[in-house]
């Protein structure tokens, strides 16, 4: 990484680990800007859906990917996403989105527009970008690079407990959508061999928050 470039620390991990409230608290006790590259995904996942095109066929996703505008910045310190100028908020949390961003995001097109953004981020600002390659893919010379996961139980009544859903239901969603983002051809969900894992199964966030960033100001600092 070159001196002249801003920070990434890369933090990954399957659906539910708690990495987005772990890497929102590690990006505010560092004064760094939070990117959601999972919410870029969910967005041109919800233009799909809104457009009402087949997100099955994947010619019909290259078809819009390459003839929609986004505009990928920031506001207030956090990643914001615009979709022909239009900012589609907590749409993309839909059921609907859930159900099908995984078959998106598979798409190597849609990936290739959106790590190009991503890795565009970093001239603005330090960030700490979460997602399920950013330490392998989208900067891979970080060497900041954290990988948080929680066993299938954990996840599940996390997420349960978060959307007062029914443990059955999530299950389901969870599990489909973790051995779609980790058996596509494009850029699977793996561990990076240069990460640090954390199991946070049984941590609360602050620890792993203190953790992170133990580990970050001995790197950084050197001790
Ligand atoms: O993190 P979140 O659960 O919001 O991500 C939604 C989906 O977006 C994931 O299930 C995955 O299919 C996709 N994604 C991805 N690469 C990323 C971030 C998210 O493929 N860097």
């Amino acid at each position: 990484m070159s001196k002249n470039e801003n920070t990434v620390i890369a933090i990954d991990g399957p659906s539910a680990s708690g990495k987005s409230t772990v890497a929102k608290a590690v990006a505010e006790a560092l004064q760094y800007h939070y990117v959601d590259t999972g919410a870029m995904y969910r967005a041109v996942t919800w233009k799909c859906l809104e457009e009402k095109i087949d997100t099955t066929d994947p010619k019909a996703v290259v078809a819009l990917v390459e003839k929609i505008d986004l505009a990928v910045g920031f506001q207030t310190g956090k990643s914001r996403i615009l979709v022909d100028g239009f900012d589609p908020g907590a749409r993309i949390r839909s059921e609907a989105v859930n159900e099908a961003v995984s078959r998106i995001s598979a798409v190597p097109k849609v990936r290739e527009r959106l790590v190009a953004e991503q890795r565009a981020l970093r001239g603005h600002a330090d960030m700490v970008m979460e997602g399920r390659d950013i330490g392998t893919v989208v900067f891979p010379d970080t060497p900041y690079k954290f990988f948080i996961d929680a066993s299938p139980e954990i996840r599940v009544q996390r997420r349960a407990d978060e959307l007062q859903a029914s443990r059955d239901r999530i299950a389901k969603t969870l599990e489909r959508r973790d051995r779609h983002d980790s058996t596509r051809a494009e850029s699977p969900l793996k561990v990076a061999a240069d990460a640090i894992r954390i199991d946070s199964s049984d941590k609360t966030v602050p620890a792993v928050v203190d953790l992170i960033l133990k580990h970050i100001r001995t790197r950084h600092f050197g001790g």
